[in-house]
């Protein structure tokens, strides 16, 4: 048989100085947690009061001084399909400069192990479903978010230029639609998981008889709890080493309608579940293929339904059940 495609055997070293750039956002915090129970003992993850990523000063100086051996760049400006499609120039430009200043700085300082996070949004409005990686840069994006899309595929092109200019083994990781604990709860910006979750937490608790959900509860879409991406991400950083990105999901996808009746029913929430067409839907389907991923080796573990108690459980004790803080 032969190799998978990308296939190493390249272990980390447990003491490598690692920076998990956005360690504070949904993704880093759950690759610090990950690397901090495999055994990382230098970890490094500086918030924004500490280095503003869109600096280029600011992280050149970080780096010089910080010295990482390995980078997972996590960090980015994220939102929901409105946060996208309301504020994509804020989406465009603090995106490039967040990743062209890590990866710059980076490469100065001969970094040699670099994982760079994308999304599945990188891929075009219409591709043949399961999304296969060959479909990237194949057709149009969809236009809620095409600014987002296109700093990352930016970001994309730019480890696989330095790979081709320096021989860096960096490599390039593209999850599909994550959620889970440190989610973002904002009920205009975020995802729509954590958006349904505090949505129908509040519904039930006022006792209202309905909720109004935003497109039509059509589209369909793939959620991957975050602790798997976390240790996908580690995974192939040991394991995989090509110019291609790789994609990081389940496999499966299911409508909006009954990802919403499975948050109702997490909550336990009995009203009646609307929906509002003037609201966008975004792209009618995004599944990826993960066969790359599943020939290297690993597969998720969190189903849906056990990643959202677990969410729910979190937002009501992080976060109060009023919603409080956020
Ligand atoms: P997308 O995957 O980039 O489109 O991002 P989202 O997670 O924001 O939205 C996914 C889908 O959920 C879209 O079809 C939305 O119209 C739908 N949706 C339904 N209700 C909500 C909501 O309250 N918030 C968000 N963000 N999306 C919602």
């Amino acid at each position: 048989m032969s190799e998978p495609y990308g296939a190493v055997r390249r272990p980390l070293d447990r003491s490598a100085r690692v920076l998990v750039a956005g360690s504070r956002g949904l993704v880093g915090s759950a690759v610090w947690r990950h690397l901090a129970r495999e055994g990382f003992t230098d970890l490094l993850g500086p918030g924004s009061s500490e280095v503003d990523l869109r600096e280029r000063g600011e992280v050149f100086d970080w780096f010089a001084e910080a010295r990482p051996d390995v980078v997972v760049l996590a960090a980015a400006r994220v939102g929901g399909i409105k946060a996208n499609a309301t504020r994509p120039a804020d989406f465009i430009s603090d995106n490039l400069r967040i990743q062209t200043n890590v990866l710059d700085a980076a490469l100065e300082h001969g970094v040699e192990r670099l994982l760079f996070l994308g999304s599945s949004c990188i891929y075009p409005k219409l591709a043949d479903q399961p999304i296969k990686e060959n479909a990237l840069l194949t057709g149009p994006l969809e236009p809620t978010n095409d600014a987002y899309a296109i700093a990352k595929i930016a970001g994309i092109v730019q480890v696989q230029s330095v790979r081709r200019q320096h021989g860096l083994p960096w490599i390039c990781a593209m999850p599909t639609n994550l959620y889970g604990p440190g989610d973002n709860f904002h009920p205009e910006h975020s995802h729509v998981l954590p958006s349904l979750l505090r949505r129908f937490d509040a519904a039930r608790r006022e006792g209202a008889p309905r909720v109004v959900n935003w497109g039509s509860g059509a589209p369909r879409r793939e959620f991957l709890h975050v602790d798997d991406l976390a240790r996908a991400c580690l995974h192939l950083l040991e394991h995989y080493d090509a110019d291609g990105p790789v994609n990081v999901g389940t496999g499966t996808d299911l409508t909006i309608r009954e990802a919403a009746e499975q948050v109702a029913e997490v909550v336990g929430y009995r009203g009646t579940l609307e929906w509002d067409p003037t609201q966008p839907d975004g792209t009618p389907r995004k599944l990826l293929d993960i066969s790359r991923i599943s020939a290297l080796g690993w597969q998720p573990r969190i189903t849906l339904r056990d990643g959202l108690i677990e969410t729910y459980a979190w937002y009501v004790d992080r976060l109060g059940s009023d919603g409080l803080r956020l």
